[in-house]
């Protein structure tokens, strides 16, 4: 991938990745989304299914085939081991994956490859993945009045989703780029993006 640039795309809920992720591929790169691919593995049929039949019992797979994502919370709630059990058989193939879709991308010719990671900051094997880290940031405040908006959740759900995550500093500490994304409509944080494309393969034009 001598040519191509690795970029790692992370910020916290509602900081607007998807948004900017959205604006980086209508520029031409291709977008490797870790989240949606880790629920594939574990759609009906996935390729983690049979696994995790075999390691926490059938009681943990729906009807249809999927995890039920229910009883692994709750699981995992009482039982932290269990996380690194499931952890064990997801990262892997999330990695083999994500690779896949990086080696196609770069066979098809773009020259920027964006993985989208929300747990970029929080996964240090990530980090060394990547030739650029892009961070997108806001105000917790920002942060949880969109979230509210989009989940149709209450300010305290939002507060401790954004309590799980790794914390703002830390976060804008592993950045080599920062885009702030409050106060700006879609089309000046398209424009924010078209300027700096150039640091990650993409043409500014
Ligand atoms: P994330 O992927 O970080 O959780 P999203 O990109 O989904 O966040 O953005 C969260 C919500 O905020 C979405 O509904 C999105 O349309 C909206 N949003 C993001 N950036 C802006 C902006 N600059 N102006 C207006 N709405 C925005």
């Amino acid at each position: 991938m001598a040519s191509v640039v690795r970029l790692g795309l992370t910020g916290g809920i509602g900081s607007g990745k998807s948004t900017v992720a959205r604006l980086l591929a209508d520029r031409g790169a291709a977008i490797v989304d870790a989240d949606a691919i880790a629920r594939d593995l574990t759609a009906p049929g996935g390729p983690a299914m049979p696994l995790i039949a075999v390691t926490f019992g059938q009681d943990f797979v729906t009807p249809e085939g999927a995890l039920d994502r229910e009883k692994m919370r709750a699981l995992v709630y009482t039982d932290p081991s269990a996380r690194q059990r499931l952890e064990a058989i997801l990262h892997p193939l999330v990695g083999l994956e994500t690779q896949r879709q990086a080696s196609s991308a770069v066979s098809q010719g773009h020259s920027c490859v964006v993985f989208d990671i929300p747990l970029l900051v929080e996964s240090p094997s990530w980090r060394q993945k990547v030739d650029h880290v892009l961070v997108v940031d806001c105000t917790p405040d920002v942060q949880i009045s969109r979230v509210m908006a989009r989940n149709h959740l209450t300010r305290n759900d939002v507060k401790k989703i954004i309590a799980s995550q790794a914390g703002r500093e830390r976060r804008l500490g592993a950045a080599d780029t920062i885009i702030f994304n409050a106060g700006l409509s879609i089309q000046e944080l398209a424009d924010e993006v078209r300027q700096i494309s150039h640091r990650f393969g993409l043409s500014s034009a």
